[in-house]
């Protein structure tokens, strides 16, 4: 019954699409249109995706596999850092969508992808907090969402330990020399973390800074280990390294 009433809708959404992307939008304003693409497809979506953009996201997610932090690249206090995507392309849509568009939907996929990363025995999930000013802006962390909806999904705890301390300058607006400077004392964590195996979670991972001052208040409350888990990392060149593409078929076929 419900298969039935699925293809029904979505046969009138792919008829009204032809007619009106924004009688459409209207009518069913969520859910309706990819939230990477924007297309209307005959198909359902899935996890608000079509199936281009899923089939994409999968592919930049092997990608990611073949790009491991070697254990020199790591900042201070830090065991490991594991993201679900390159930070390009549909991965980086569904951040900025997230972000700036404020559509929590955008999070579903990312979170999704992130609980095929390898964790350990770590213990609790604490995600990097943002600035008063911009969850006041945004109405929302969306380190916190990310590691609530991992918490549910992987029956793990979350803690809302840290917090930050001042209102800093954005840090995409910085040159990567200035960001750790930035940030220094940014952070502080509201209880005792003794003897605990964290994960730290974050949207997207870039040079390591954020993180690494959230690790810095985590180990001064005891953490005994500290791992990311982060949505997207971002290209250290901004680019498109030839590697990944040449490996991105072969771990395919790894991850099962
Ligand atoms: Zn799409």
């Amino acid at each position: 019954m419900e298969k039935r009433a699925d293809n029904i809708k979505s046969r009138l959404i792919a008829w009204l699409g032809r007619v009106d992307g924004l009688l459409l939008n209207l009518l069913f304003p969520e859910g309706v249109t990819c939230l990477c693409c924007n297309r209307a497809p005959k198909e359902n979506l899935e996890d608000g995706l079509c199936e281009a953009c899923v089939q994409a996201l999968d592919a930049l997610a092997a990608q990611q596999e073949v790009r491991r932090m070697k254990h020199a690249d790591l900042p201070e206090n830090i065991a490991f850092v594991c993201a679900a995507f390159p930070y390009r392309d549909q991965a980086r849509t569904l951040v900025r969508t997230l972000k700036f568009k404020r559509m929590k939907s955008a999070a579903v996929p990312l979170w999704r992808a992130m609980l095929l990363l390898p964790s350990g025995d770590e213990e609790v999930l604490v995600p990097v907090p943002t600035t008063k000013k911009r969850l006041k802006e945004r109405g929302f962390n969306q380190a916190a969402l990310l590691a609530h909806a991992l918490g549910d999904a992987l029956g793990m705890p979350v803690e809302e330990a840290l917090e930050r301390v001042g209102e800093q300058e954005a840090q995409a607006s910085l040159p990567v020399d200035q960001r750790k400077e930035n940030l220094r004392g940014c952070m502080r964590c509201t209880c005792s973390m003794e003897g605990k195996r964290v994960i730290l979670v974050d949207d997207v991972y870039t040079t390591g800074a954020t993180v690494g001052e959230a690790a810095r208040a985590l180990r001064e409350a005891g953490a005994k280990r500290i791992g990311v888990f982060a949505a997207a990392q971002a290209l250290e060149d901004g680019g498109r390294p030839e590697f990944m593409r040449i490996h991105a078929k072969t771990t395919r076929n790894d991850r099962g």
